[in-house]
């Protein structure tokens, strides 16, 4: 395995979340009735002339800026001829020769390292229908037909499974910050082509490379590519001396993922097979330096730079600070709250940890729960200022899941369980208490060990229930132990 490199190339396709379609006015929206969304352009009636989405090419452009790609002045449409039937009209109209956006790249930090991963293009195009199997029969359902999408190409710039699912990470939260997609794999907003070939180290030349189409989580992603890097190692180990086309055939594969193998699918066709030609119906994109720098101007904070304000500005620690600006709305979610709780870390650790620990299970994400920012922010408040103890927060957390909506000081009023323990007297009773039990504790700490005041204070902790204000607690044991 060392004595081989491996090389991956990604094309992503994303589905931009425009209000109509690329070349329709027929509403571009997932989860409606088959073959409710449609007009005469998306199913390919004789005749219907496309017409460009403006708002489609807008979000391009802004996706190529984020990238610090080559907008094009004039970019144009070809047509991609195919035969399948979920694509009615015959051929696929997408961008072959000028592609709206050229180069470009995406920076993230990976295990410590800053890497620049170079983008070669960016084109519009759009999406087929899908088809849907059932038992006796077999339907298609045009809704996602013509659905605007963008395919993002790296260059062959990928050495690992690892980097590759890193990017297509750092991709999708680019994309949720322009709200350019709407970031749903489960629901193929978000599809991932891995192309991957290997070679011996110090090799120049690209080897063969299969095509995985069509992976639809980060994780199969990372499998499919780990799994076809070693099933390729092996074939080219056990038959050096074979033609490299014959042991690796160029071709479409796809991910099985309860085989855990890649399984070819098709033999590859060349661009001679699709006969790309100009798209006759549709003219030109041509686009003004002052509409691009306007768009540029308007960028919005992108994820990586708010990752690095939330370590520099609040703290945070990488992962933290990672897993808060992933998605922007968890992103804005923090900030909401923090603009009121002014607690970053802690507030942080509420949501990334113990929040998101508690909602796990359902498979929701704090920010689709009706637990507001304002709610949130009071928790973190009532626990800063010692109105509640770890303990008791938890437990008012738990309630919070369960009746979502109810705030904490709702939860909290009236119930005896969550009035602290803040009466030096009572606290003072229930230290004396621990100490008659745990002699051989006390007599530790007099000898200097400080683990034994430790566990003192988790003795009275426990006794309290968890409502003894620990720093009351602290000071009260220690001025005990050392009037002894
Ligand atoms: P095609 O014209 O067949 O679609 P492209 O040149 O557009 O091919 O490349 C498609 C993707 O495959 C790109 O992401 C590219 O980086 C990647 N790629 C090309 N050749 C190789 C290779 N030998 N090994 C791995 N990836 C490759
Ligand atoms: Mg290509």
């Amino acid at each position: 395995m060392h004595n081989w490199e491996p090389v991956i190339g990604l094309e992503i396709h994303a589905q931009l979340n425009t209000r109509s379609k690329l070349f329709s006015p027929a509403p571009n929206r997932f989860g409606d009735e088959p073959n409710t969304n449609i007009s005469a352009v998306c199913t390919g009636q004789p005749g219907a002339l496309p017409l460009l989405n403006r708002e489609a090419v807008k979000k391009a452009i802004q996706f190529g800026l984020a990238i610090h790609g080559k907008i094009s002045l004039a970019s144009s449409f070809s047509r991609k001829s195919y035969f399948y039937p979920d694509t009615p009209r015959n051929f696929q109209i997408t961008q072959y020769e000028d592609p709206i956006v050229r180069s470009g790249s995406v920076t993230l930090d990976i295990e410590g390292n800053t890497r620049s991963f170079p983008i070669k293009e960016v084109h519009l195009e759009d999406d087929a229908g899908m088809l849907k199997h059932f038992t006796h029969f077999a339907g298609v359902d045009y809704n996602r037909a013509g659905a605007p999408l963008i395919e993002i190409v790296t260059e062959p710039c990928f050495r690992n499974s690892k980097e590759a699912a890193a990017f297509a990470m750092e991709v999708r939260s680019i994309l949720l910050y322009l709200d350019a997609c709407d970031g749903n794999m489960e629901e193929g907003s978000l599809r991932f082509d891995a192309n991957v070939s290997v070679r011996r180290v110090g090799e120049t030349v690209l080897r063969p490379r299969a095509e995985i189409k069509n992976l639809n989580s980060f994780s199969f992603l990372e499998m499919a590519l780990a799994g076809e890097i070693e099933r390729q190692i092996a074939l080219y180990t056990k038959e050096p001396n074979r033609p490299w086309l014959e042991l690796i055939p160029p071709g479409t594969y796809r991910w099985d993922s309860s085989l855990q193998k890649t399984i070819l699918m098709r033999a590859k066709e060349s661009a001679d097979d699709y006969r790309y030609f100009p798209e006759p119906d549709l003219p030109p994109i041509f686009l003004s330096v002052e509409m691009i720098d306007r768009l540029r101007d308007e960028l919005p904070e992108l994820p990586r730079e708010r990752f690095r304000r939330y370590i520099s500005d609040f703290s945070l620690s990488e992962h933290s600070a990672f897993v808060l600006t992933r998605e922007k709305k968890l992103a804005d979610y923090f900030e909401a709250a923090n603009r009121i709780c002014q607690s970053p870390k802690n507030l942080c650790n509420w949501m990334i940890v113990e929040f998101s620990g508690r909602l796990k299970e359902s498979g929701k994400s704090l920010v689709e729960t009706a637990i507001s920012p304002e709610q949130m922010a009071s928790l973190v408040r009532m626990i800063d200022s010692g109105k509640l103890t770890g303990p008791m927060a938890k437990q008012v957390a738990d309630k919070m899941v369960l009746s979502p909506g109810k705030s904490p000081e709702e939860i909290v009023q009236g119930n005896p369980d969550f009035q602290p323990l803040d009466n030096a007297q009572e606290i003072e009773a229930l230290i004396d208490r621990v100490m008659q039990a745990n002699p051989q504790s006390v007599l530790d700490f007099q000898a200097g060990k400080e683990r034994a005041f430790g566990f003192l204070v988790g003795q009275v902790m426990k006794l309290s229930q968890g409502k003894a204000s620990p720093s009351l607690v602290n000071d009260l044991l220690r001025q005990k132990l050392s009037s002894k």
